[in-house]
């Protein structure tokens, strides 16, 4: 079997993949990237809607534009890109990387490991619906790939469950494309996706959006052929009897939630509770001394330009590591209050560069007061919504001060200003 050392290995070619593997060669690292499809970019080579890129490159961008412009960078700096390679294994005590392509298996020893492998979409088994398993029920990413990288349309008649910013851009792009999008239906009394999605892709092109409703039922055989919705309590979220209404409609599109994907390394890191991805500290470090981490499979992010900051960070660190061969060690835990869904980092390093919070509330706040502390500090925020991620500066100021009132962990608070 082949095998090769290097300087640092990153897996997974998405934005924050793309992102490290930048900053790692600008350092001076040997950097191979692997990546399991025949391109590098990710879920952003079939994006191709714009809205990315206004933090980093202060421009909206297409998502294989935004990607264009890392895949300049990787060529730029020397950055060792393998695709069409698949990472099978990560050995924790060997330091191994095993990997499976087409000219077969190869191990590689990288001194730093950037795990970057991005999440999957939750599958229509999860959900549970009763019913047939027809032909015609796709995943969002699914229907996104056929139709913007592959030129095929997945039938005549959606409809869409789920409203988060995939389902939605899909029900945009599926109506242009020439199907009947007959509506979007959320089990949550507010939408899951940004507000301008909502905007753009459903209100722009009168597509109804079903709130507190969720499919009960599928229909058909081979093909679908039609769902039954139901109406849900917006508060205790039970079904509520004598709102059952079926629809006809041949293809059924799912946007009900991203999984961070860390099966390759879950076995020796710590994974956070709440939202399954790896727990990281504030150099994008994971549990483990030479596994880093950055992107979905930490956590999911709302804008990619947040994915591309924490990959930046991830590239740095792990250079760091690789030249210096240590990094601080004393962390002081992040812990989450009963509002807080995704918290990212789960550790603050005292002897770390300033960093950024980011958290997901878990209910809709008009106007919210966000405490870091106890007795860090204190900020007003306005707009607060579950599918917008919010980021909070770590300054050096925090930092001192963090050290002088010594600690223990730092709470982030969220509560409603009414
Ligand atoms: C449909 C959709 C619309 C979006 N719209 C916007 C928007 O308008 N604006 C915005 O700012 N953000 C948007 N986002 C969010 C943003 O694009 C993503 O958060 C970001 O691109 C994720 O980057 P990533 O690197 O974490 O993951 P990914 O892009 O998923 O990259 C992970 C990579 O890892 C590879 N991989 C996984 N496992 C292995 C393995 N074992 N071996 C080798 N390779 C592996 C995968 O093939 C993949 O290429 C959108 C996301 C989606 C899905």
């Amino acid at each position: 079997m082949k095998e090769m050392t290097t300087d640092t290995l990153v897996i997974g070619g998405g934005a924050a993949g793309m992102a490290a593997a930048v900053e790692c060669a600008e350092r001076g690292c040997r950097t191979i990237l692997v990546e399991r499809e025949e391109y590098i970019g990710g879920v952003l080579n079939q994006c191709i809607h714009n809205g990315f890129g206004l933090h980093v490159f202060k421009e909206e961008l297409t998502g294989p534009e935004y990607a264009q412009l890392f895949k300049s960078q990787i060529r730029q700096k020397g950055v060792e890109t393998r695709s069409d390679l698949f990472v099978v294994k990560v050995d924790a005590k060997r330091r191994e990387v095993v990997t499976m392509g087409k000219n077969g298996c190869a191990i590689y020893r990288p001194q730093a490991l950037i795990m970057t492998t991005g999440a999957r979409e939750r599958p229509f088994n999860s959900l549970r619906i009763p019913g047939t398993r027809p032909a015609g029920i796709y995943t969002a990413g699914v229907a996104q790939r056929f139709v913007n990288l592959h030129n095929r349309l997945p039938g005549e008649r959606a409809f869409v469950l789920g409203s988060g910013d995939i389902g939605l851009i899909m029900a945009r792009r599926l109506t242009l494309e020439g199907m009947t999008v007959l509506g979007v239906a959320e089990l949550m009394p507010h939408p899951g996706g940004l507000a301008r999605n909502i905007s753009q892709c459903l209100h722009d092109f009168n597509i109804p959006l079903y709130l507190s409703t969720s499919v009960v039922e599928v229909h058909g055989r081979e093909r679908l052929e039609g769902i039954t919705l139901a109406k849900f309590d917006p508060v205790t979220l039970q079904r509520l009897p004598g709102t059952d209404e079926t629809i006809a409609c041949d293809t059924l599109i799912l946007s009900v939630g991203l999984l961070p994907q860390n099966e390759l390394i879950e076995s020796f890191v710590e994974t956070d509770p709440v939202n399954r991805g790896v727990k990281v500290d504030s150099f994008m470090r994971t549990t483990h001394p030479w596994v880093f981490a950055a992107g979905n499979n930490v956590g999911v992010y709302d804008l990619v330009d947040f994915v591309t900051l924490d990959g930046k960070i991830a590239g740095q660190s792990a250079a760091k590591m690789v030249h210096d061969g240590f990094l601080p060690e004393k962390r002081v835990p992040l812990a989450r209050t009963e509002n807080i869904s995704t918290l990212i980092p789960s550790l603050c390093c005292l002897e770390g560069n300033p960093f950024t919070i980011y958290f997901r509330s878990k209910k809709t706040m008009k106007k919210a007061r966000i405490s870091i502390g106890p007795g860090l500090f204190e900020t007003i925020r306005m707009g607060i919504k579950p599918s917008e991620m919010v980021d909070i500066p770590f300054t050096v100021k925090h930092m001192e001060k963090l050290k002088q009132l010594g600690l223990s962990k730092i709470e982030v608070s969220l509560k409603e200003v009414l």
